[in-house]
C-alpha cells in the first residue's frame, strides 16, 4: 500500500476526549473514529489490526476443537423470557420494537439464541460433546463508555459454547478453552493471567477471568507474584497436550478478580502478594444447566435417560483486545504492535521522494517484499523526513526501512526496529533477506 492512497487520516494533535494511551493513539493513527458515544468505525489501519487479532482467535479455537457459526445480531425477546434474563438484563439491553410489534434487541450476548439451536437439533448423547463459537458485534448499553473501544457499547466479540452430557465432559471443555486462550493471547505477544472470577448462582471454581496487567484497567485484581513472573512459554501448550496439568499448574496460585479477592490469603501472602490493575480480555465460564433446564434443552443417555446439556460459555473481547495490545505495548511516540497483529509488517520511508535513485530503489523493494508476501506500507510522499520518521512511529509497524540519497550513495539503507529502536545499515538485498527469515 502506497500511503498518499491509503486511507490513514491521522492527527497531529492529542485529542482531548481520550483519557487514556490507546484511545489517544487509535485516534491519532487514524484507526478509528466515534460515532455517537460508545460507537466506533473502524478504519483502514484499525480494520487490519481487528482482522489479524479475529484470524488468531479462530484458529486457537479451531485447534481446540471449535467450530465457527454465525448468528445474527437481532435477537427476539421470547427466548430471554424463557431463560428469565429478559428483565434481569435491564438498561443494558438495547430494546427494539419491529413494524409488527415484536420485541426484539440487539444481542449483549448468546446463550438463550445458542441454546435454542441446539435444542431443535441435539437430542442424543451420541451428538455430544459440541463447541460452537462465533465473532459477532454485541451491543450493550453500559452506563458510562469510556476507554475508546475498550469499553464500548458496541463491542465485537469471540463467544464460544460448549455442550456436555456431563461434569466430567463440561470439565474438560473448559480446560480445552483454558488452553486455548493461553495460546491465543500468548500469540498476540500478551501476558494474560487467568484469575479466578465470580461464578455467579453456579458456584464452583470453573469461572476464570483472562486480565492483562496495566495501570489503566478498569478494575483492581491480585495474585501470587510468580504468576506475574511465570513463563508461559515454557509451558506446553499443545491443543491436544494434557490439559488439565496446565490448568492446575497455573490455577495453583492465588490469583484473584475484584470481587473474589480473599483479605486472608493475601494476608498469608507477605511479599508474594501482587496487587495491580488489570484489562479483562477474555472470560471462561462454566454455568452447568442453568440454561439448559430453563429453556428445555435436554438430550437422551446411553441408558434412555433424559438430561439436560451441560453447558460454559466463554468470552474474548476482540475489538477490546486492540486497545489492550497497545496498553501493553507502545512508548512516547506511539504504537509498537506485536508482529503477529501489525497492520503492515513493514513501513519503507523515502527520504527523498522525487529523487530518482531513491525512488528507483524504493520501488524495487516494495515490489520484492510484495512478491515475498510481505505487507508494506510505502510512504513515498513528499514530505518532511521529520514527518514520515513522527508517523511512522506513531502507526508503530514492527520495522522500518530508511531509505534515503546518501545510503545509497554507498550500496546501503537503513533497518529499524520499532521495539528497540535499533537501526542497522545494510545493503536492500541483506534487508530483504532478513524480513523474509523473519516472515517465514
Ligand atoms: P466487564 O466486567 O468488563 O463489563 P463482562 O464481564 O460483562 O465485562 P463478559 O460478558 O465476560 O464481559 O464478556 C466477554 C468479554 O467481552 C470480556 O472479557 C471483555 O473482554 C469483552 N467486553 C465486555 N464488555 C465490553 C465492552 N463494553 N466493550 C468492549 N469489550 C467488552
Ligand atoms: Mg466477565
Amino acid at each position: 500500500m502506497r500511503l498518499s492512497e491509503f486511507f490513514m487520516p491521522t492527527l497531529k494533535e492529542n485529542p482531548s476526549e481520550a483519557q487514556i494511551v490507546s484511545h489517544r493513539y487509535m485516534l491519532r493513527a487514524g484507526m478509528i473514529r466515534q460515532s455517537s458515544a460508545g460507537i466506533y468505525s473502524w478504519l483502514p489501519l484499525g480494520q487490519r489490526v481487528l482482522k489479524k487479532i479475529k484470524q488468531i482467535v479462530r484458529q486457537e479455537q479451531d485447534r481446540a476443537g471449535a467450530q465457527e457459526l454465525l448468528m445474527p445480531t437481532i435477537q427476539p425477546a421470547e427466548i430471554w423470557r424463557e431463560s428469565g434474563r429478559y428483565d434481569d438484563y435491564g438498561k443494558e439491553m438495547l430494546r427494539i420494537t419491529d413494524r409488527h410489534d415484536r420485541e426484539m434487541l440487539y444481542g449483549p450476548t448468546n446463550e438463550e439464541l445458542i441454546t435454542e439451536i441446539i435444542r431443535e437439533s441435539v437430542r442424543s448423547y451420541r451428538d455430544l460433546p459440541k463447541m460452537l463459537y462465533h465473532i459477532q458485534w454485541k451491543f450493550r448499553d453500559e452506563v458510562r463508555p469510556r476507554f475508546g473501544i475498550m469499553r464500548g457499547r458496541e463491542f465485537l466479540m469471540k463467544d464460544c459454547y460448549s455442550f456436555d452430557l456431563d461434569y466430567a465432559g463440561a470439565k474438560k471443555s473448559y480446560n480445552k478453552m483454558f488452553v486455548a486462550y493461553l495460546r491465543t493471547f500468548q500469540r498476540m505477544g500478551l501476558k494474560a493471567i487467568p484469575m479466578v472470577a465470580d461464578s455467579g448462582a453456579i458456584g464452583g471454581d470453573m469461572s476464570h477471568e483472562f486480565m492483562i496487567l496495566a495501570d489503566t484497567g478498569e478494575s483492581e485484581v491480585a495474585c501470587h507474584k510468580d504468576l506475574v513472573d511465570l513463563n508461559i512459554e515454557l509451558m506446553n501448550l499443545d491443543p491436544q497436550g494434557d490439559h488439565q496439568t496446565v490448568v492446575d499448574s497455573l490455577t495453583g496460585y492465588y490469583a484473584a478478580t475484584d470481587e473474589k479477592r480473599d483479605a486472608e490469603i493475601e494476608g498469608t501472602l507477605g511479599n508474594d502478594l501482587a496487587v495491580a490493575r488489570g484489562i479483562e480480555v477474555g472470560h471462561i465460564f462454566y454455568f452447568g444447566t442453568k440454561y439448559s433446564e430453563a429453556m428445555n434443552a435436554y438430550v437422551t443417555t446411553e441408558k434412555g435417560e433424559d438430561v439436560p446439556i451441560e453447558m460454559g460459555s466463554y468470552g474474548i473481547g476482540v475489538s477490546r483486545l486492540v486497545g489492550a495490545i497497545i496498553e501493553a505495548s507502545h512508548d512516547d511516540n506511539g504504537i509498537i504492535w506485536p508482529e503477529s497483529v501489525a497492520p503492515f509488517d513493514v513501513g519503507i520511508i523515502n527520504l527523498r521522494a522525487g529523487d530518482d535513485t531513491c525512488d528507483t530503489a524504493c520501488e524495487d523493494i516494495y515490489a520484492k517484499l510484495g512478491d515475498a508476501g510481505i505487507d508494506a506500507l510505502y510512504d513515498e510522499r513528499g514530505e518532511r523526513a521529520g514527518v514520515k520518521f513522527a508517523d511512522m512511529d506513531l502507526i508503530g509497524l514492527p520495522w522500518q526501512l530508511i531509505v534515503g540519497p546518501r545510503g545509497l550513495k554507498n550500496g546501503v539503507i537503513e533497518l529499524k526496529s520499532r521495539a528497540t529502536g535499533e537501526r542497522e545499515e545494510m545493503t536492500i538485498e541483506a534487508a530483504l533477506n532478513k524480513l523474509n527469515s523473519l516472515a517465514a
